[in-house]
């Protein structure tokens, strides 16, 4: 029997915990560290670490090395090599090149400054302006009807420019209505097939002049190249998963199942920050708590 055309299904489910050395850890990571570790776990699954540091002012080695001995004292585990995104800029770039061939990204030069002057002049005349689910309004430019000759003109000019996906271009192209599998809950406790709405993003940010790379690509790409099967992530990106399917579906990339897990929050309710300092781990760890408190503080024991 001739085998080379059998397509081999990945059965070891793979997981991965992928945080941003930013600032410390705190209780929320190690939450979010532990849950995806216990999944991996019962399902006799891998799991892997990724260093999100395409934000390389932010992310410095420093940081990186106090997040790593962070995640060792509280137990976590991870199967293989972390990867580091900053090592990958080139295969990003090879991808927003290819989306820009074929028509769906384009140079974009406003300032953040410009943008937001802009949609304050178009919302103090009564115009209303989307927003997408981060909060930055949706962007105002007009460059994404330029010309192909236009736009590499934009791109080898002296400006600063930021790829963006021309959303409604790329869903205009789709077959098919884009859903997922949620096993957790979106913020509405949103559960089971959900249908992407990737038109509440707005032309999504691809990558920069200076660093080809942003949040939703980066991790789609490496999500596709680790062979991750479930990903475990806090509810607060839920909504991000709407443009994850859509840059699944242009890049022809395999479908993750998804599981958006509780947030641990403050006592007045909010989100953990990196900023808010009683939580972190490292200074936990300095008051004399043991990793086991840490776990029965996140209810995970
Ligand atoms: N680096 C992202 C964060 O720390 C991870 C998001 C994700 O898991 O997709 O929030």
């Amino acid at each position: 029997m001739a085998t080379e055309n059998l397509i081999t299904k990945p059965t070891t489910p793979i997981f991965r915990f992928a945080p941003s050395p930013n600032g410390l850890m705190h209780l929320g990571h190690a939450y979010s560290a532990i849950f995806n570790l216990k999944m991996a776990r019962e399902n006799d699954g891998k799991m892997l670490l990724r260093i999100e540091d395409i934000d390389t002012v932010r992310c410095t080695p420093e940081n990186e090395k106090l997040m790593l001995e962070d995640l060792e004292w509280i137990g976590f585990e991870w199967d293989e090599k972390p990867m580091r995104q900053s090592g990958q800029f080139e295969r990003y770039a090879e991808t927003i090149s290819d989306l820009f061939d074929e028509g769906i990204a384009y140079p974009s030069t406003m300032s953040r400054r410009e943008i937001a002057e802009a949609v304050e002049a178009m919302t103090a005349g009564g115009k209303s302006w989307q927003t997408d689910p981060d909060g930055a309004p949706h962007y105002p430019g007009n460059e994404r009807s330029l010309n192909a000759d236009e736009r590499v003109e934009v791109m080898a000019g002296n400006r600063q420019y930021a790829m963006r996906l021309d959303l409604q271009t790329a869903v205009s192209m789709l077959t098919n209505q884009l859903t997922w599998n949620e096993t957790g809950a979106g913020p509405e406790g949103q559960s089971g097939t959900i249908f992407a709405e990737p038109d509440i993003w707005g032309d999504v940010i691809l990558g920069r002049k200076d660093i080809p790379a942003s949040y939703h690509l980066s991790s789609v790409l490496d999500d596709a190249i680790q062979g991750v099967t479930y990903i475990v992530r806090g509810r607060d990106i839920f909504h991000a998963t709407s443009v994850h399917r859509l840059l699944q579906e242009l890049l022809q990339l395999p479908v993750p199942d998804y599981h958006h897990h509780d947030l641990i929050l403050d006592e007045d309710g909010r989100k953990l920050s990196k900023s808010r300092q009683s939580t972190a781990l490292r200074h936990l760890r300095e008051a004399g708590m043991t990793a086991s408190d840490v776990h029965r503080m996140i209810g995970l024991e």
